[in-house]
């Protein structure tokens, strides 16, 4: 390309990606050291040239990355192949941000691999955007509790995890008492805001780990990891309690509600993960046929 008149040099500087030159070795602690960048990374980073040559990339990196992506990239450079991920890296005032990066292995005139080089494209943008639709997508509108999609992803998961290390978990499910009533007298906002003061009480005597889900008009489900019956009737009697005791303030006058819960555990011969909601909603209209407000083990 000898009558091309322009330098390739003046082109990767000037380049909207990323560029970034790294050392080939070594991949272990301290890492490769950096051996150039380009204007783009002191622009989505924050460090000047001078500061971040001599340093290794490891500078940048964050905790949001995942281990499998972290895995293949090593594998990559290990082997001198190029790779394509997509990771999470933090700018100089510690400011998170997305890049898909492609590196590829540099050769020297013997054909030796001397130096990666790291094209990154920052994706921030795309990265929020699809958090936002997954969040969206795995909970309820009205309370932000899991939707029943969400909660059957947990459950299938729950079962594969019990069949591998036998950690028990149970399930409970519940349902508003006599709710149309509720919808009837007072209109459907008033019910609306039963539903979501019902799951605030709820939650309030949950463990970070439960998971807790909406799995219809006013009913829900709740599982409970690492828990026997036993202890999960003890919490379904609390959550009974708590709700019963709970005044949700309407234009006129305070009003409470109650649940009737169901509780099931898994067992050895389930196959489905559905088979621990079967039995916990069987339990909860037995707790509906024998009076309400109560729990059916
Ligand atoms: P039971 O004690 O047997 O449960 O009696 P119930 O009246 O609560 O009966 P059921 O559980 O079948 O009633 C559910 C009602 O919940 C029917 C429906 O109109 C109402 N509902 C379902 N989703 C919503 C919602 O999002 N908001 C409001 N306000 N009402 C809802
Ligand atoms: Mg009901
Ligand atoms: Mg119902």
């Amino acid at each position: 390309m000898k009558d091309l008149d322009f330098s390739f040099k003046d082109i990767v500087e000037l380049a909207k990606d990323v560029i970034l030159v790294t050392k080939a070795y070594p991949i272990d602690a301290p890492g490769p050291e950096i051996v150039y960048v380009n204007k783009a990374f002191t622009e989505l980073t924050g460090y000047t040239k001078e500061e971040i040559v001599g340093q290794n990339p490891r500078l940048l990196q964050s905790t949001g990355t995942d281990e499998s992506t972290k895995r293949a990239m090593r594998i990559g450079l290990e082997q001198q192949m190029p790779t394509r991920t997509t990771v999470k890296n933090y700018s100089k005032t510690g400011e998170a941000y997305w890049i898909d990066v492609s590196i590829l292995p540099l050769k020297n005139a013997q054909g030796d691999i001397t130096h990666f080089c790291a094209i990154q494209r920052n994706v921030t943008e795309q990265k929020n955007i699809e958090e936002k639709l997954e969040i969206l997508s795995s909970t309820d509108s009205l309370t932000g509790l899991l939707n029943r999609r969400a909660f059957d992803e947990i459950l299938k998961n729950e079962l594969l995890r019990f069949k591998r290390h036998n950690e028990k978990y149970s399930a409970l499910m519940f349902d508003i008492d006599k709710f149309k009533r509720i919808n009837d007298k007072y209109g459907h906002p008033v019910g609306d805001k039963v539903i979501q003061s019902v799951t605030e009480a709820c939650q309030s005597a949950l463990r970070p780990q439960d998971k807790f889900a909406r799995v219809g008009g006013e009913e829900f489900c709740i599982l409970l990891p690492d828990t026997t019956k036993k202890a999960a009737y003890a919490v379904a009697e609390k959550l009974k309690d708590i709700v019963s005791n709970t005044s949700i303030s309407t234009a006129n006058e305070n009003i409470t509600v109650t649940v009737s819960i169901g509780v099931s555990e898994v067992e050895k011969t389930d196959s489905e993960h559905t088979a621990l909601l079967d039995r916990a909603d069987e339990k909860m209209y037995q707790a509906k046929n024998t009076g309400r407000n109560r729990v059916c083990v």
